[in-house]
């Protein structure tokens, strides 16, 4: 059968022949016979084109003539031995195969298909397959080029698929494909994502998600938005669009530094606003608070004019100018205050002086009001007068003790407040502690904020413009200690603050006070010598105040309008014990004049006084040779104190 079959094909061309080649050549598939050759022990090295059809001619891009006869390595010398093992493995084995494969000689990938026929005899049918195997390699590399895009994206990328209930209702989504911004968001590799449901891995997945991809799904309609998500306590900048049924692409940026300075901003904006806010309240306080004491200063200095006023009316018109002239110089000297902490200008000025000695000066002044009002005054002190020394700025903490006493007694009514202090470790604790209206829990901390009144409807809180607090934190902290309140609405306040006890100082002055262990109390009415006093000022009005006051310690009073002037009457009056300096005064100022006095006179106590608070006055008065200051408009009770100071001490 073998040698009928090759001899029919080698030796005789017949119309049957003719018939089965015009079969063959029609067909599309490609059709060649083949002869395997092996060398001389049966290894197949070679085989050769004994028939071929018009398909194989075109899909070998070779000529029929050419090809028959021929052996592959004739045609291909370097053809890949794997295509000859094949075959020869077909012969040998009489196993038919089929594979793909390339061949690089024609650069195309053809689908074989090699059955062996008698002896070395083979058929290929080959089919060019390299159109559809490049399209799918094509394919297979844009895939890897997107996913080579989405995993170098520094957006996070995922397709998920929505899961739906019996209902048809989406209730959470399972990840397809993820990329490493996302592995590295939620911190796990994308082998624990894929297939896994998003419930499954982030325990909880909000609503708002699912309804958003699930609406994407259903309209087809990408959509961009931005959201919060609890899961990761994150805000995300999301763009969701349809790949196809029931899955998504999502691109979603982490935007949470953005939002939260978003946040910021607004929040700054607002509080701007409300600084806004609170200082127009502040001018329509100022406003008030400083035409209200004008209003009775004008109005009742004009009534004071009227005719045929009794002593009883006199006294009392003048004592409203008094109380309004106060209450206005009490506003200034706040608002100044507030310029200066702003500015960073307040000075501390630490000195030795006694706690006791404060807290009774704050306990005297007080107490007339306090009990005119019908309510009681107790004060704690909790050192001894020979321990009692501290370092600290006196007038700060005058000004914080006069501040909280005085709230204390504007938003009391009845019962009864307490001063005190006492010693807790480095520490000495102070409290003002009232029964008065008290402080909703939610104000207390506002209170200390600088024109923040706890309640603005309240008609007490009116009567001021919410800055004595904020002044006194503030001075409190420059002394390195804290204020805060205790307060229950309705039954009153107890506000503390602390300043440092070191024990060092402690230490040094209980030696000193052990041998001098009087220390002296304030006495306004106290009578000093009859001292010789001049004043050096240039405003009748303020001569008339400082002579009014001085009278009471003096008959012997002496003027000078200016500089000049003023150091005529020393060298003629070397007696002069005492000497009131304005610091303004025509032709030169009062500290060339101090300085010309101090040159022929070390011995006369000069007083400073100016009424310009906010520059350094004060040093610059130490410096040219003043012994004190004092600050306009002056106050009876802070003239006396520093006049029995030197006098007291000097006497
Ligand atoms: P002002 O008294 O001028 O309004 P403050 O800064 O001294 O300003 O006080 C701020 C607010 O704190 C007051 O308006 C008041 O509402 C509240 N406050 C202060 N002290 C007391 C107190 N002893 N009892 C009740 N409320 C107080």
């Amino acid at each position: 059968m073998e040698n009928t079959y090759l001899s029919s094909i080698d030796h005789k061309s017949s119309n049957k022949e003719e018939f089965y080649q015009k079969i063959l050549d029609g067909l599309s598939i490609g059709f060649a016979l083949c002869e395997l050759l092996c060398d001389q022990n049966g290894t197949p090295t070679d085989y050769r084109f004994l028939k071929v059809n018009q398909a194989f001619e075109k899909q070998s891009t070779m000529d029929i003539q050419f090809i028959v006869g021929k052996t592959i390595k004739e045609i291909y010398p370097d053809i890949e031995s794997s295509w000859i093992d094949k075959f020869g493995s077909v012969v040998l084995s009489k196993n038919p195969i089929q594979f793909i494969d390339y061949n690089h000689n024609t650069d195309k990938y053809y689908n074989v298909h090699a059955s062996a026929l008698a002896g070395n005899i083979f058929v290929l049918q080959f089919q060019d397959i390299t159109t559809e195997k490049k399209s799918e390699e094509n394919l297979k590399r844009s895939e890897l080029q997107y996913k080579n895009i989405f995993n170098s994206m520094f957006e996070m990328f995922q397709v998920i698929e929505l899961v739906y209930d019996q209902d048809g209702t989406a209730i959470d989504y399972k990840y397809l494909q993820v990329n490493p911004a996302f592995e590295n968001l939620v911190n796990k590799k994308e082998s624990e994502l894929v297939g896994k449901r998003a419930k499954k891995i982030f325990g909880i997945v909000e609503d708002i998600w699912i309804n958003a991809f699930d609406r994407v799904e259903k309209t087809g309609k990408s959509e961009s938005f931005e959201e919060y998500g609890a899961e990761l306590n994150k805000y995300y900048s999301v763009k969701a669009w349809r790949v196809e049924k029931g899955q998504v692409a999502i691109t979603f940026k982490d935007i949470t530094e953005q939002k939260l300075y978003e946040k910021e901003l607004i929040k700054a904006k607002e509080a701007a606003e409300e600084m806004d806010r609170l200082k127009s309240n502040f001018l329509a306080n100022m406003s008030h608070e400083i035409r209200t004491p004008m209003n009775g200063i004008l109005g009742f200095s004009d009534l004071l004019k009227t005719q045929n006023l009794t002593g009883k009316e006199q006294q009392k018109y003048i004592q409203i100018i008094q109380k309004s002239g106060v209450r206005m110089l009490n506003i200034i000297n706040n608002i100044i205050d507030v310029s200066k902490i702003e500015s960073g200008l307040m000075e501390v000025d630490i000195s030795e002086s006694n706690v006791n000695h404060h807290v009774d000066y704050i306990y005297s002044f007080f107490q007339p009001e306090i009990e005119n009002k019908g309510m009681q005054f107790s004060l704690r002190k909790s050192l001894p007068w020979s321990k009692a020394n501290i370092k600290t700025d006196k007038e700060k903490l005058l000004a914080i003790l006069t501040n909280l006493v005085k709230n204390a007694i504007k938003y009391s009514d009845e019962g009864e407040i307490e001063l005190g202090y006492i010693v807790k470790a480095d520490f000495l604790e102070f409290y003002v502690k009232d029964t008065g209206i008290g402080i909703d829990s939610d104000r207390l901390e506002a209170i200390f904020e600088r024109f923040i009144q706890a309640d603005i409807s309240d008609k007490k809180a009116f009567q001021g413009a919410g800055l004595g607090l904020s002044i006194s934190k503030a001075f409190v902290e420059i002394l390195g200690g804290q204020l805060w309140v205790e307060s229950k609405k309705g039954e009153g306040s107890v506000f503390y603050f602390t300043i440092p006890f070191d024990t060092a100082t402690k230490e040094q002055i209980e030696s000193v006070n052990e041998n001098n262990p009087t220390a002296p109390a304030v006495d306004i009415d106290f009578p000093v010598k009859n001292l010789k006093v001049l004043i050096v000022e240039d405003d009748e009005v303020s001569i008339l105040v400082l002579d009014y006051m001085v009278q009471k310690m003096s008959s012997n009073i002496l003027y000078a309008k200016n500089g000049m002037e003023a150091i005529e009457v020393c060298r003629h009056h070397s007696d002069i014990d005492l000497i009131f300096m304005d610091i303004n005064i025509p032709l030169q100022d009062g500290y060339t004049t101090t300085r010309q006095i101090r040159q022929f006179n070390q011995e006369v106590i000069i007083i400073a006084q100016t009424a310009n608070r906010l520059t350094g006055d004060q040093e610059k008065a130490i410096e040219a040779g003043c012994n004190a200051y004092l600050a306009k408009p002056i106050l009876k009770e802070e003239l006396y104190s520093t006049i029995q100071f030197f006098f007291a001490k000097a006497k």
